[in-house]
Formats: C-alpha cells, structure tokens, sequence
C-alpha cells in the first residue's frame, strides 16, 4: 500500500494538508493502492483564495503578450513529460494507455489555442460614436477561478479552462476528482517548473468540504465544475446564490440513431469505441441506440460481434481497448443496472457481468454488454450507466427515432450513422443536443470550439474551450470618452 500522502500547491509552495481524513487512491485494474488524498478542511482554500487574490491584482497587469509565454513553457514540459502523465492516467482511471494520450493531446490542444488569447481578449474601439465621444469595450479578468476536476479525464478537464483562465489573467485553483487526484499532482510538479507569481495557480486536493469552501468563498469569483448532474445542479445553485458566475459541465445518456443506409462496418468499429473505449466512463460515449426499419437485424449481428471480440484488460498492457470503470462500488452500480433493464424486459445480447480480465480477476472490470428491446420509457434507457454498456430500441422511420432521441432529460451529444445527406440534415435540424455527431462516435468538440452541452448536461451559459472560455473568464468594460474639439485648439 503506497503511503505517499498527496500535498496542496498553495502560493508558490507544496504543502501538507492538516486534514484528519484522507481517501486511498486505487488502480481499479490492479487494485493497488498509489497514493493517499487529503480532504482539505475550509482554512486550506481560505489560504489559497486569499493568496489567490493578492496574486491576481499584479498578474491581470502584465501583458496578455508575457503571460502566454508561460503557456509556450507549459505546453513543451507537457509534450516531454507525455509518457510519464499518461501512465499516472491510467494508473488511477483506468483507461487504456492510447487513451490516455488521447486525453493529454487534447489538454495540449487548449494551451495552443489559450497562447492566442491577446488576440481573442481584444475589445471593441468606436471612434465618434457622437461628435467628439468615443466609447470603448475592454476585457478585464475576473480575478479568482476555481476547477472542480471530474474523475474520468484527470488530466484534460482541467484544460478547458485553465489555459484560458491562466492567459487572460485570472489567478486559479483546482480542485482536481478525489478518484484520480495524481495525475493532476504530477501536472503542478511541471507547473512549478514554470515559475509563475506565487498564488497565481494553485491545487487544493479534498471533497466535498473543500468545495463548499470554494463555493462560499467571497474572493473566488468564477466556478468551472464538471461532474455528475446532481453535483453540477447544486454547485451551480450555491455559486450562483453567492453571487460567482458558474459553468457546469455534467451527466449525459447520448444516444444514436443508425439508419439502414448506414456503413455498417465502419458504424460498428466506430460505435463499439464510442460504447465501450474508455470502459463507457466518456460523458460522451453513446450509449442508447435506435436502429430504424431494417437496420436491426444486421446492426445487431455486426455489433455483438463486436463486443465479443474488445479485448478487455489492464489499460498499460499491449493491445488492451477497454481497462475496467473506476472502482468496485461502480462496479456494482453498473451489475445492478443491467439487472434492472433485465427485470423492464430487455434481453441480455452479450453479457459482459461475469467474466475476469486474465491476471487481474479483483480488477473492476465488466465487459461490454448488449441490451437488446429496451423499453423506451424504462429506467435503464434514461438512466446515464456510466460503464460499457449499450442498449438498443427501435423505431420504424427516422422521424420515430427522433423523437425517441429527444425524449431524454439530458443533452450532451446525439449522433446518426447514414449515407443519407436529406436524413443527416433533419438529424443535425432537429437533434435536441450541444453536440451533434454525424457519422462519428465522439462528437468531442476541438479545443476552439464551445463544449455545448445542453439541458441536463449543463448549467449556466458560456462553456468551457476557445471563446466561450475568454468570454467567460473576463468581464467587459465599457468606456466613454468626450473629447470636444475646442480642448484640440489648445495645442
Ligand atoms: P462527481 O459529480 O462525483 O464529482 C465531480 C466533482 O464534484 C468532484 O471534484 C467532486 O469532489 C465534486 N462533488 C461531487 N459531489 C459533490 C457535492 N455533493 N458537493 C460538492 N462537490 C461535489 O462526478 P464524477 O463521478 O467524478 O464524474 C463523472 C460524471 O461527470 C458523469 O456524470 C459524467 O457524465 C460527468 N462528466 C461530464 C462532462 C461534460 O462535459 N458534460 C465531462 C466529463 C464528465
């Protein structure tokens, strides 16, 4: 059992939390245990808030042109140390080493697109907009922003926000998951290395203490969170409630519509990666499916074949596509659902419950499992599973299946598999969903692109990534200006 007690990076410096209760962080495949998480009391944020805000005063005044030269030192440390950060991933989540990369290539992607920010920060300059006034629109930064970090990508999440929080002259603190607090740990180690002004970027470790603490905080202005739905509706309330501007990211049940014109070779390699990559723990993995007319049949022959075949196992062996979900009592979690669609009516296709990864049988693994005639209004259609499993209805024309695709609490993604352009034009129309996938399996938005979730999966207005984050990390001030002429005459 490793005892190595993870620490906070509080203004410039590594510290140990005084916190009496600490969480075991545990490799779901092997089950050992890699380090130990403090959950930080309220003084701990207290110091990094108020450390925070004195940094952010000098910081919001050097030039957007030499803060993102930090980001030019960030993103070649992260490129160096790729390897190293990718193994901690999976170590802690679970997923396969190439994902892993996956998620640290796009982390990477947003510090590029943050080095922009003097260009995506300008204002607006209007000259005479009566005789002699001039008026003027600026971005300031908002001054203190938090992350509240999700378990599923530890390394990238952050990234939607940091980089634009950092470079538009915000100071910031992550709160990274209490599940997979390491890799977060080992990216301050390279942010060290950058130097920044002590209380610029800070870590606080911890739980749901901690993030209340966050939450009430007078001199955090700004919430970035992603998680669950019930966390995001609720953190979304209390920041709001204390006057913070928020952005929550939160659950989804994304689901797809395969249409008989469909490729179906290439729909069901690209759908089982969606399904199962990642051992279903994507916020946007695909995990209903409508097959429409005769698409049924063939759809379901190619796609248990499919997942048959995943080879499922610890995420640093070779050839591995699934590692297991991110801790036994998910597991279970995940058992009992399929139990349940079983009990609605749902027929088990392929049954990923029983059976053990070779060499890592306490792992927390469950293959991919097929649920086939799911009753569209049962539980386990609506319900986000957050494992590899997939459940299918049907409908007998598109316009069916649309309506069962939008019959749905959440909003993440929906996607379509057809040669159709009429049917991929009415789907991308009439989809109720931030993001659309039309003939793709993860329809993850570049990092200079908006993440648009909708409904359910999100709470509040600007989203995190590219320009929706500058215009969520500063604020705008307006500026009017007389200049009469006659002043002019002086000189
Ligand atoms: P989670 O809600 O359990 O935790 C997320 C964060 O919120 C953690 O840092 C946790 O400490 C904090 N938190 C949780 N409950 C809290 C509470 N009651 N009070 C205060 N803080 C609380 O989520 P998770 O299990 O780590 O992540 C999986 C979830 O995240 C899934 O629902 C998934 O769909 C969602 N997710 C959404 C997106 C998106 O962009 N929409 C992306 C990734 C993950």
């Amino acid at each position: 059992m490793s005892s190595e007690r993870l620490l906070n990076f509080i203004n410039g410096s590594w510290q140990a939390s005084k916190a009496g209760d600490v969480l075991p962080v545990i490799n779901p495949a092997t089950t050992e245990t890699l380090a130990q998480v403090p959950m930080s009391p309220a003084s701990e944020v207290d110091e990094a808030a108020t450390a925070a805000a004195k940094a952010a005063r000098e910081w919001a005044r050097v030039p957007a042109g030499d803060r993102i030269q930090y980001l030019f030192k960030l993103k070649a440390l992260l490129e160096e140390n790729l390897d190293d950060l990718a193994r901690a991933c999976t170590n802690e989540c679970g997923k396969t080493y190439v994902e892993s990369v996956g998620e640290l290539r796009r982390a990477i992607e947003n510090v590029e697109v943050a080095c922009g920010i003097p260009l995506m920060m300008q204002g607006w300059n209007n000259e005479d907009i009566a005789r002699g006034i001039d008026e003027h629109m600026f971005r300031q930064p908002v001054g203190v922003a938090a992350i509240i970090a999700p378990f599923n990508f530890p390394a990238m999440i952050p990234f939607w926000f940091l980089p634009y929080a950092l470079a538009t002259g915000n100071s910031v603190i992550v709160k990274p998951s209490e599940k997979c607090p390491v890799t977060q740990q080992k990216i301050f180690r390279l942010i060290e290395q950058l130097k920044l002004p002590a209380g610029v970027m800070q870590m606080v470790n911890g739980g749901k203490e901690t993030v209340d603490a966050i939450l009430d905080h007078p001199a955090i202005r700004a919430i970035s969170m992603v998680g669950s739905t019930p966390a995001a509706r609720y953190i979304y309330a209390r920041a709001a409630a204390n006057g913070k501007r928020a952005q929550c990211q939160a659950g989804a049940k994304n689901p797809v519509v395969i249409m008989p014109d469909a490729d179906m070779d290439s729909a069901t390699r690209i759908l089982s990666d969606s399904a199962f990559g990642c051992a279903g723990q994507r916020c946007l993995a695909l995990s209903v499916g409508v097959t429409v007319g005769s698409a049924r049949e063939v759809f379901i022959e190619h796609f248990s074949e499919a997942a048959r075949k995943r080879k499922v196992g610890y995420g640093l062996d070779e050839g591995v596509e699934t590692g297991p979900v991110i801790s036994a009592a998910s597991r279970e979690r995940v058992l009992g659902l399929i139990a349940k669609g079983e009990q609605e009516g749902a027929k088990v296709i392929v049954d990923g419950r029983d059976r053990k990864a070779p060499g890592y049988e306490d792992g927390s693994f469950v293959f991919p499992t097929l649920l086939d005639g799911v009753p569209p209004q049962g539980e386990i259609a609506h319900t986000e599973i957050f494992g590899p499993v997939f459940s299918l209805m049907h409908a007998d024309a598109l316009e069916d299946a649309i309506a069962m695709v939008n019959d749905r609490a959440y909003g993440n993604m929906a996607c379509i598999f057809t040669s159709s352009g009429a049917a991929a034009r009415k789907f991308r129309q009439e989809a109720i969903a931030g993001n659309i996938g039309i003939n793709i399996g993860v329809a993850a938005p570049m990092a200079y692109f908006p993440f648009s979730g909708w409904r359910e999966s999100f709470f509040g207005d600007l989203h995190g990534q590219g320009m929706q984050a500058v215009e969520f990390f500063t604020e705008t001030k307006v500026v009017v200006e007389r200049w009469p002429k006659e002043w002019s005459r002086k000189f």
